[in-house]
Parts: structure tokens; sequence; C-alpha cells
């Protein structure tokens, strides 16, 4: 009986629990379903989309050279499976859990029609195993990941099937270019220097795994290659986080921090598990009450990269130009909107899923939430993040000079604050908002939640 195994975000073919299984059981039909009702409001956005286009690409190529093949559908993903699980004469398909809310409700659906077989693999642990001492989830971070070290190391990965077989007839497959997931006219990600797929996810955790040792150190510096960029990778499941876990332990002295961020990522599905609207809701309710301020003005500047804060302006053009940001800098343009701007979180949330080529459900909504102070971890409203300051003690420099060429002339004396050292060019918009002032009315306004 042919086994359909449903990829969604575990584009690969090692340490893929679901298709190990499948091809024990017989012939392999892989297949990807386009389906953007079911995400409603979160369908992937345009840099997704670049990423998704090529990493099917370098998935149905790996598939071929083991004798199968990649089938795209489009639709209710549902309905498509039921579908070509009817086309098949067969009622057995095979996926990884994911735990985005619309594809919680898709695998209960599909399990009404079809014998689904769920499998792990895209944590480090399953989420339901970590658990406090009374058997909670949890809410927090710390404890969080002292619970999943309790766990580690995961199991070893699963190696990729040399050969898969064929089902008797191949069923009918969309042509990926009709999709039309990249860009056309203007093109965008013409800037965007990744190569998606998994055998590129293995170089890049490779390349990391060879120049790091100094990640604690490092990656905090914009300027400096110190992060292993495997982000859009793992969020594409192209490789699984036990074989980054496994490759980075066994390499590193002092893997921990390191493997405490790539645990975060396992914190963040956590979360969403326990709240599936993360994305859109005030983990504290109390945040409903922020009077945040409608400015659309101030929120393009912001977007386009125009604030006049030269690190605010490098971080969201990073952004734009390569589909990925800096985490620190993250942390700084999220912050300055949400505080300096006081604009509401979820409007950046969107322009990030829209940007990032890493965009997240969990990760996305966790992060923003945690720099808002409005998620059900820590409160952080209150520490305001002075992007002057920041751009200083992390040595920002070469990294603004890269990204906003106005400034590239700029010496270090002068580049985090070129108004106040006299030397803006012409060119390079003043400040759009006075930290100061702008620090009181976030602390004013955050008073009115709290009271
Ligand atoms: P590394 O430092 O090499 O870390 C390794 C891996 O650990 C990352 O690839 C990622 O999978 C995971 N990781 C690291 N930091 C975090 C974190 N804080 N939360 C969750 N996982 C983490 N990350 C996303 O993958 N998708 C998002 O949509 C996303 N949105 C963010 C929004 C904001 C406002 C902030 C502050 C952070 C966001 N992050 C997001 C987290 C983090 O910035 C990126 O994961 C990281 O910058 C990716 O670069 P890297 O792969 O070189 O990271």
């Amino acid at each position: 009986e042919p086994q359909i195994v449903w990829l969604r975000q575990d584009l690969r073919l090692e340490d893929q629990a679901a298709l190990a299984a499948a091809a024990e059981a017989g012939p392999v039909v892989p297949v990807y379903v386009l389906d953007d009702d079911a995400p409603g409001a979160w369908a992937m956005g345009g840099a997704s989309r670049w990423w998704l286009h090529h990493s099917l690409a370098a998935l149905d190529a790996a598939l071929h050279a083991r004798g199968a093949r990649l089938i795209l559908r489009r639709g209710a993903c549902v309905d498509v499976l039921a579908g070509l699980a009817e086309e098949l004469g067969t009622r057995a398909i095979h996926a990884i859990r994911h735990y985005e809310p619309w594809w919680q409700a898709a695998e209960q659906a599909l399990a009404e029609r079809l014998d689904l077989c769920l499998h792990d693999g895209n944590q480090l642990a399953p989420p339901a195993t970590i658990t406090t001492g009374a058997g909670k989830p949890f809410r927090i971070y710390t404890p969080f990941w002292r619970a999943l070290q309790q766990h580690m190391p995961p199991p070893a990965p699963l190696p990729a099937p040399r050969t898969l077989a064929a089902p008797a007839r191949w069923p009918k497959s969309d042509r990926l270019a009709a999709w039309a997931l990249l860009p056309t006219k203007p093109n965008w990600a013409k800037g965007f220097d990744w190569t998606p797929g998994e055998a590129a996810a293995h170089e890049a955790l490779e390349a990391f795994v060879e120049a790091a040792g100094d990640y604690g150190e490092h990656r905090n510096l914009p300027a400096e290659q110190g992060t292993s960029r495997l982000s859009p990778h793992l969020h594409f499941g192209e490789i699984s986080p036990a074989r980054v876990w496994h490759q980075v332990a066994k390499a590193q002295r002092d893997a921990g921090t390191f493997l405490g961020e790539l645990g975060w990522r396992d914190f963040t599905q956590g979360i969403i598990r326990q709240f599936p609207d993360y994305a859109d809701k005030n983990g504290r309710p109390a945040f409903d009450a922020l009077p945040w301020r409608k400015a659309p003005a101030e929120l393009r500047a912001w977007q386009q990269g125009r604030t006049g804060y030269p690190i605010v302006d490098a971080g969201m053009r990073q952004l734009w130009t390569l589909g990925w940001m800096h985490n620190r800098v993250r942390m700084i343009t999220a912050s300055f909107l949400v505080k300096h701007l006081l604009i509401d979180w979820r409007a950046g949330e969107r322009w990030f899923w829209d940007c990032l080529v890493d965009a997240d459900y969990g990760n996305n909504s966790v992060n923003w939430q945690w720099i808002a102070g409005s998620g059900v971890d820590a409160n952080m409203f209150s520490r305001i993040m002075a992007p002057l300051g920041q751009s200083e003690k992390f040595a920002a420099g070469d990294y603004i000079r890269r990204w906003v060429p106005e400034l590239k002339d700029l010496p270090d004396a002068a580049i985090h604050d070129p108004d106040a050292q006299g030397c803006r060019p012409a060119d390079y918009p003043a400040k759009i908002v006075d930290h100061r002032e702008a620090r009181a009315r976030a602390l004013a306004a955050y008073r009115r939640v709290k009271a």
C-alpha cells in the first residue's frame, strides 16, 4: 500500500521520521501542499515564499536521486490529501508534528479521514514531554531550559533513506513555477545571498562549527558573522535540531550558549501549543489597555530604515535586503518600534513576518511579546533599550557603514549618533523622535496599563 508523506516545515531526507517510517512500510509518495487558506492571516510572507520555492526544488532533486519525486498540490490541505489518498488507493499517511494552530487543526481533521501517523522530530524534545514537576507546561524560559537539558542528548539522527520504493504510478504534480512563489517585478529578493535546501543547511552548519568556539563572545556583534545563520534552514526543517545539537556538542568545548539559543526554539513551540493565538493576542491581558499610537508615517519610516537612528535603520535595511536580521539588532529595532514609537508590537511582527526568510509563528510571536513585555514570560516593558548606547556597546560601526551607505564615510566617533556630532549628511534623515521624550512617553503609557 502506498504511503503518503506529508511534508511541511520538514523539507529534508535525513532525520525525517515520517519519511523513514513510510519507507519501511511500502512505496513512498512525498507531497507538499501549498495551502494559503488554512493559516488565515498567517499565510506565508513574501520572503518565506522565495525560500520555499528553492527549498522545494532542492528537495525534489534529492528525491529524484533516490528514485522518488516530490508531488506538489495546491488547495485546502486536508481535502487535497484525502483526494490524493483516494487516487492512490491508500489510507496511510505520515507526517511530522507541527504546532502552529492551523497545522494542529489540520492534523486533527486529517486523522478523522485517513490513517495519519504522526512523528516527532522538529524539536529537540517533543513539547508535551517537557513539564514542571506538577506535569504542567512551562511559561518561563529558564526553568524550561533546565528541564529540557534533562532530556538531552536528543536521539541520534536517522540516516536519509538510500533508495525509496516508487508507487506503481506517480500521481500528477503541479509545476513549481506555476505557483509563482518568486517575486517578479520589482525583484526585491536580488540581495538574498542564501542557498536554501538540505545540502546547503549541512554546509552552513559545518562552516559554523568550524569557525565557532567563541559564539558566546561574538554572537552579539552585528558587524561580525558570529552566529550560525541556520534559522531559515531550521524553520523549513531542512536540517533537524537533533542533528545540529549533536554536531555542535561534539565540536565545541563551550557549546552551552549556542545550545541554549537552540533551546529557545523549542520553548516557543511550547508557548504556541499552550496559547495558539499568541501572534494576535497579548499574553498579559492588561496590555490590551495600552494606548498604542496610530502613526502610519512613523511605522513606514521604521519599515524603510529612515528613523534617523543609524543602528535601527541599518537593521531594517539589512532585513529588507537579506530577508534576515542579526538577533541583537532585531531586539533593538523591535524595542524601538514598541517603546520609542509606541506602536503596537503586532505591526512589527507583521512586517517581520513578510520580510524574514526565517519567519516562524512561534519564534516571531514569542520574541515580539518578550520585547514588548506583553508576553506570558517576562515583563520587559520598562526596560527601554537605548539604541545609541546599544550601537556603541556592540561596536556596530562597520555594520552601519555597510547597510546605511549615507553614513559610510563617518568615523566610529560619529557613526552611532551623527546628529549629536553635528555631522549628519543631508541625505540622512533627522531623528524622528527624541530618545528622552520617547522614553518618558512610553513609561507614562505603561503606567496606564498597570493602573
Ligand atoms: P544563532 O544564534 O546561530 O542561533 C541558532 C538557532 O537557534 C537559530 O537559527 C534559531 O533557530 C534558534 N534561536 C536563536 N535565538 C532564538 C530566539 N531568541 N528565539 C527562538 N529561537 C532562537 N527567529 C526565527 O527563527 N524566526 C523568527 O521569525 C524570529 N523573529 C524574531 C523577532 C524578534 C523581534 C526577535 C528579537 C528575534 C526573533 N527571532 C526569530 C530569533 C532570532 O533573532 C533568530 O532566530 C536568529 O537571529 C537567527 O540567526 P542565527 O540562525 O544565526 O542564530
